[in-house]
């Protein structure tokens, strides 16, 4: 069997996060968009290598899950014309506390709600959930917290570091022997204190 270390091109930058929270068990399902066309074969074989299942859309909208019925639910309400924010965001494991926040600004104003969150402070522990650098990977938390002081959110953060600091294997998606081969989770890890660092000299 292949062992994935790294992650392979079709999958965005920010799916790292997501990838890690599956693996940890931190949330049941996630949500993700392919970044070149590829074979649905080629993303179920991978996902299936690590125990999860898959389904996409035509439009290359990915959920991945624990189990296949999940995954199509979720792709299911995704896809649904209909108000589902809190929905969606409670399938994929989200703080319901955030899901709500979420529902209430709206759909299409989670990006500017996003950005007006990035400029506001985070401090202490709760910089864990600063999402401002999920696009490129580097985030513990792969949704909007409700807001920089969320407990919910932090309580994920942290789980999440947690099992990126476990050793041997950190995660089942490291199932080589061999330490040099779990790139992924120590890249995140190495990255992190530049991470923090870079915020706090602002
Ligand atoms: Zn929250």
């Amino acid at each position: 069997m292949k062992h994935h270390t790294t992650l392979p091109p079709w999958l965005k930058p920010s799916a790292r996060t997501d990838i890690l929270h599956l693996a940890a068990k931190i949330r049941p399902a996630i949500r993700t968009e392919l970044t070149v066309p590829v074979r649905q074969e080629v993303v179920r074989i991978w996902m299936r290598h690590l125990g999860w299942y898959i389904a996409i859309d035509r439009d290359g909208f990915l959920v991945v899950a624990r189990s296949s019925t999940l995954a199509r639910k979720i792709l299911a309400i995704d896809r649904d014309d209909s108000s589902h924010t809190f929905r969606l965001g409670r399938e994929l494991g989200y703080p319901t506390c955030c899901c709500r926040a979420a529902a209430s600004v709206g759909e299409q104003n989670l990006d500017s709600w996003a950005l007006a969150l990035s400029q506001r402070s985070f401090i202490g522990r709760f910089r864990l959930i600063d999402p401002i650098h999920y696009r490129e990977g580097n985030a513990l938390v792969s949704h909007i917290p409700c807001s920089p002081f969320c407990q919910a959110s932090l309580q994920m953060a942290e789980a999440t570091l947690a099992a990126l600091r476990k050793t041997n294997p950190p995660l089942p998606i490291f199932s080589s022997p061999s330490p040099r081969d779990f790139n992924f989770g120590r890249q995140l890890q190495s990255e992190l204190p530049l991470l923090y660092a870079r915020r706090r000299r602002r």
